[in-house]
């Protein structure tokens, strides 16, 4: 599901709109000017739709009827309008949409495309409820669905702690401090001991009145807290915060494991995931093959074409190298150096796979530039080997013994040996 309606009647704002969607890649807009129009695009494509940004005013519905046509069919809505009033905002908060924002300024709009973008992203994320209050629970669990996140619940500590480690990519997990079996920060604690607070956010719940509880949550562990009764906003705010923070997060680890210029894995992540998999392939007695791939004569392309091109001979092999063995590690070593690890797998059937990857890419055409009809060819050497003994940087050494031989044979072969 990855289609937002949008229905809106004035085509400025329409453009507006579609000038700052091109920022947002992943969400498809469908547009409608009128109420009709609205629903009609709704029967068409309902179920890849997951949100709507309705204007409150149309031609043909000047009472939000279109808002209660999609509350009605349980999607989340943002309602735009121009102008605001107050007693209108709370009524349809209450009834149940997003967020209502008015049309001001170029930063309220992409205020309710990030919120959209938000919302897209939710359906991904677990999220699970710790409460032993049921009614506490269905209600939490209810605010978090309109915003599209996939609830889990458990009523108590040691129900939560049965949850995660059958869910490993729960995100987030919302607290109570009061509950039978294991408590809050019982709960809390027993988490830390293996999970980090950049892998798994816990929001701790604390009751009216007891604001040393909420010290306290965060002193055993706890990312934030959010003190009971709370405003659906505040919930929403934390839990997004919080959530931000995380992918923040993943995404500063993710490029400290990948190389600039091609996006692939590089030779930290290499390692850091590899000696793993080679342990484990050494301790469970199952094959593991390692090979290390050299562009032959890489050296002449930069020479003759320029450092550009060179580039794009680069990322135009990771490319098909990640594509070709998308369930492997793949890393680009450093220059035009590549490694793969490949977990499974015995000399043999490594070799076969990737000697026919050798000779794919020996018959690719590889553009050169924006609309330069510039084509060339390249071909490459590998070492594929699976022995095992010692560590992968032994078996790393051998591959990269096999890949010279390969070079001494005359470039354009793979070279294995067991
Ligand atoms: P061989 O067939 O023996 O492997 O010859 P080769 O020319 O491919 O190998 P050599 O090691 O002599 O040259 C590698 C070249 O790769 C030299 C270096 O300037 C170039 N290179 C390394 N990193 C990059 C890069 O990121 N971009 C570009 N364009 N060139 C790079
Ligand atoms: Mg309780
Ligand atoms: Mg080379
Ligand atoms: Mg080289």
């Amino acid at each position: 599901m990855n289609k937002v309606l949008i229905v809106e009647d004035s085509s400025t704002v329409t453009k507006i709109l579609k000038h700052l969607l091109k920022q947002h890649p992943a969400i498809m807009p469908l547009f409608a000017s009128s109420y009709a129009e609205g629903q009609q695009l709704y029967q068409q494509h309902g179920n890849n739709i997951f949100a709507g940004i309705i204007d409150l005013n149309l031609p043909d519905a000047s009472n939000g009827e279109m808002v209660d046509y999609l509350l009605h069919k349980e999607l989340p809505v943002i309602v735009l309008t121009a102008n605001y009033h107050e007693e209108k905002r709370e009524q349809l908060l209450d009834k149940g949409i997003v967020d209502y924002i008015i049309k001001e300024s170029r930063y309220s709009y992409n205020y309710a495309l990030n919120l959209i973008e938000r919302l897209e992203k939710n359906q991904a994320i677990k999220v699970l409820v710790a409460e032993d209050s049921r009614p506490t629970r269905t209600f939490i669990r209810a605010l978090l669905e309109k915003h599209l996140y996939q609830v889990l619940e458990a009523a108590n500590g040691l129900e939560a702690l049965e949850v995660l480690k059958e869910n490993p990519d729960i995100k987030l997990l919302i607290t109570d401090y009061h509950m039978p079996e294991m408590d809050g920060f019982e709960l809390v604690r027993s988490i830390r001991h293996s999970v980090d607070k950049s892998d798994l956010v816990i929001i701790g719940l604390s009751g009216e009145g007891k604001g040393s509880l909420s010290a306290k949550f965060i002193k055993n562990g706890a990312n934030d807290f959010l003190q009971k009764p709370f405003f659906h906003e505040e919930l929403y705010c934390r839990v997004m915060h919080n959530i931000e923070e995380l992918e923040l997060i993943e995404r500063i680890r993710d490029t400290a494991n990948r190389d600039f210029l091609t996006n692939l894995h590089n030779r930290r992540y290499y390692f850091e995931q590899g000696e793993q998999l080679h342990a484990s392939a050494v301790a469970n007695n199952t094959p593991i093959a390692v090979a290390v791939l050299d562009i032959d004569h890489f050296k002449t392309i930069n020479d003759n074409y320029g450092h550009k091109a060179g580039d794009r001979v680069l990322v135009f092999l990771a490319h098909e190298l990640q594509h070709a063995f998308s369930r492997f590690v793949v890393a680009r070593m450093g220059g035009e150096e590549f490694s793969l690890i490949l977990p499974g797998l015995n000399n043999e059937q490594a070799f076969v796979l990737i000697d026919k990857f050798r000779s794919l890419l020996a018959s690719m055409s590889i553009p050169l530039g924006d609309g330069d009809s510039n084509e060339i060819t390249v071909t490459a050497s590998v070492g594929v080997t699976n022995l095992t003994h010692g560590n992968l940087d032994e078996q790393l050494h051998y591959a990269d013994q096999l890949l010279y031989r390969a070079k001494e044979a005359g470039r354009n072969i793979a070279v294995s040996y067991t």
